[in-house]
C-alpha cells in the first residue's frame, strides 16, 4: 500500500490524481488531502476517500471543514505548517505537489527535505528556487517524479541511467512541445482585447485558471524550460521549445547519433499522474489508448517571440540565474491574478513582468530566505505597476 497525501486535492490536477487512485484501490492509500478555499469540494472528497487529514487555508474554512465532517474521522488543520506536516508526515511515502505558484514551494520543499517521493506538478516551486529544492532532494535522498506533461514526457524518453551519467547519454537537445494555447494564431493586434473567458479557454487542455492563461501569453512554456533545466540539468542552449498545436506528442529528446524519442498520448493529465505513481511499472489510468490513424496530420513550427513576448523573458530569467526567475515568477503570478480579475488587459501581463524584471536587481538564491524577499519585492513592484494600470 503507497500511503498518499494531495497538496491542492481540490485543483484539476489533485482532482485527475484522486481519479486514478479510485482506480486502484488495493495499491494506494489516501493520508491526507489539501485544499485553499473550495471547503465543500473538499469535504466531498474527503467523504469519498477517507484521508487521516485534512488541511484548508485559514481558522474559518477549517472550522466549516470540521462542521461538515463531523462525526468522520478526519483531523482538520490549516495553514502553511500544516501543509508541511501532511507533506512530511511518517505515515505518508508519497506526495502530489499540485498546489497552483509560489504558495506550493514550502509543502513541497518539506517533502523533499524528508526524502519523500514527490510527484510535482507545481512547476513554480522548481522555478523560484531549482537550485536550493535539487539540493535538497540530492541531500535528502528523495525521489522526484515530473508530473508536468512534457517533463514527464522527457523524463520516459531518457535513459534511465541519465541521473547517474547525463554526459554518456548524448543528449543533444530537449524539444519541448507547446501548444501555442488559444492564440496561436489570432491577429497579434487584436491580443490586447482578450478577455479572461478567451484565454482560459485552452484547445486541448482542462486545467485551472492560473496555468490556462499562462499557456495563453506561453509563459507556461517558459516556466517550463527553466523546469527542464532544474530536472534534467540541461542548460538553456540546449533546450528547444517547438510549437505543435496538435499536444499529441508531449515533447522529445534528440540524442547526437541522429535518433529522437518522443512519448505521445491523448492530452489528459492521468497519463503522466498514472505513470509517476505507479514507475517504475505501469497502471490503468483511465485514458483511452491513441488512434493515430484518426490523428491527422501532425505538425510542428518555431515559435514566434514577437507573439509570445513571455517566453523570450522566461528565456532572460533562465539565463540571468541567481533569484531572477524568482522575480519572474511572482511578477506573473500578480499579473495573472490582476487580468482575471479584469482589473488589466492580456498584454498588460507581459509589460508588468517585464518592467517588474527591468527595475528590479536579481541577486543570489543563496538560500529560500533570499529568494522569498525577492519574491516579496517583485509583488510589491507588479502591484504597484497594476494599480497605476488600472487608474490609467
Ligand atoms: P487549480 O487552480 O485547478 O488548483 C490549485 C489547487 O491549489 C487547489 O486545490 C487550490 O485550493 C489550491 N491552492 C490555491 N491557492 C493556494 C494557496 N495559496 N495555498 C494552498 N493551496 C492553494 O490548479 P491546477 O491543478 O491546474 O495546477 C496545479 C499546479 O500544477 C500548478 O502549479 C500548475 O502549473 C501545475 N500543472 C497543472 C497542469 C494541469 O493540467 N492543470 C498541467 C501541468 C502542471 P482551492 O480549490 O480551495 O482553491
Ligand atoms: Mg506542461
Amino acid at each position: 500500500m503507497q500511503r498518499i497525501t494531495i497538496l491542492g486535492a481540490t485543483g484539476s490536477i489533485g482532482v485527475s490524481t484522486l481519479d486514478v487512485l479510485a482506480r486502484h484501490p488495493e495499491q494506494y492509500e489516501v493520508y491526507a488531502l489539501s485544499a485553499h478555499s473550495r471547503v465543500d469540494e473538499l469535504a466531498s472528497q474527503c467523504r469519498k476517500y477517507r484521508p487521516r487529514r485534512a488541511v484548508v487555508g485559514n481558522a474559518e474554512a477549517a472550522a466549516e471543514l470540521s462542521r461538515l465532517l463531523a462525526g468522520l474521522p478526519v483531523d482538520v488543520s490549516y495553514g502553511e505548517a500544516a501543509l508541511c506536516e501532511i507533506a512530511s508526515s511518517p505515515d505518508t511515502d508519497t506526495v502530489m505537489a499540485a498546489i497552483v505558484g509560489a504558495a506550493g514551494l514550502p509543502p513541497a520543499l518539506a517533502a523533499a527535505r524528508a526524502g519523500k517521493k514527490i510527484l510535482l506538478a507545481n512547476k513554480e516551486a522548481l522555478v523560484m528556487s531549482g537550485q536550493l529544492f535539487m539540493d535538497a532532494v540530492l541531500e535528502h535522498k528523495a525521489t522526484l517524479l515530473p508530473i508536468d506533461s512534457e517533463h514527464n514526457a522527457i523524463f520516459q524518453s531518457l535513459p534511465g541511467s541519465y541521473a547517474r551519467d547525463p554526459a554518456a547519454a548524448g543528449v543533444a537537445k530537449i524539444l519541448l512541445t507547446a501548444s501555442g494555447g488559444p492564440f496561436l494564431t489570432r491577429a497579434v493586434e487584436t491580443l490586447e482585447d482578450v478577455t479572461p473567458e478567451e484565454a482560459c479557454k485552452h484547445p486541448n487542455w482542462s486545467m485551472g485558471r492560473k496555468i490556462s492563461v499562462d499557456s495563453a501569453t506561453m509563459m507556461n512554456k517558459g516556466l517550463e524550460v527553466i523546469e527542464a533545466h532544474w530536472l534534467f540539468g540541461a542548460p538553456a542552449e540546449l533546450i528547444e521549445v517547438v510549437i505543435h498545436p496538435q499536444s499529441v506528442i508531449h515533447s522529445m529528446v534528440s540524442y547526437t547519433d541522429g535518433s529522437v524519442l518522443a512519448q505521445l498520448g491523448n492530452p489528459d493529465m492521468r497519463t503522466p499522474i498514472a505513470h509517476a505513481l505507479a514507475f517504475p511499472e505501469r497502471i490503468a489510468s483511465g485514458v483511452a489508448q491513441l488512434d493515430l490513424t484518426t490523428m491527422g496530420a501532425l505538425q510542428f513550427h518555431k515559435p514566434d517571440y514577437a507573439r509570445f513576448p513571455c517566453l523570450a523573458l522566461a528565456f532572460d530569467a533562465l539565463r540571468a540565474g541567481g533569484t531572477a526567475p524568482a522575480l519572474l515568477n511572482a511578477a506573473n503570478e500578480i499579473a495573472v491574478e490582476a487580468f482575471l480579475e479584469r482589473r488589466i488587459g492580456f498584454r498588460d501581463i507581459d509589460r508588468v513582468v517585464r518592467r517588474v524584471m527591468d527595475e528590479n536587481p536579481h541577486g543570489a538564491a543563496i538560500d529560500v530566505a533570499a529568494v522569498m524577499v525577492q519574491d516579496a519585492q517583485a509583488r510589491r513592484a507588479a502591484r504597484q505597476l497594476v494599480a497605476g494600470i488600472a487608474r490609467s
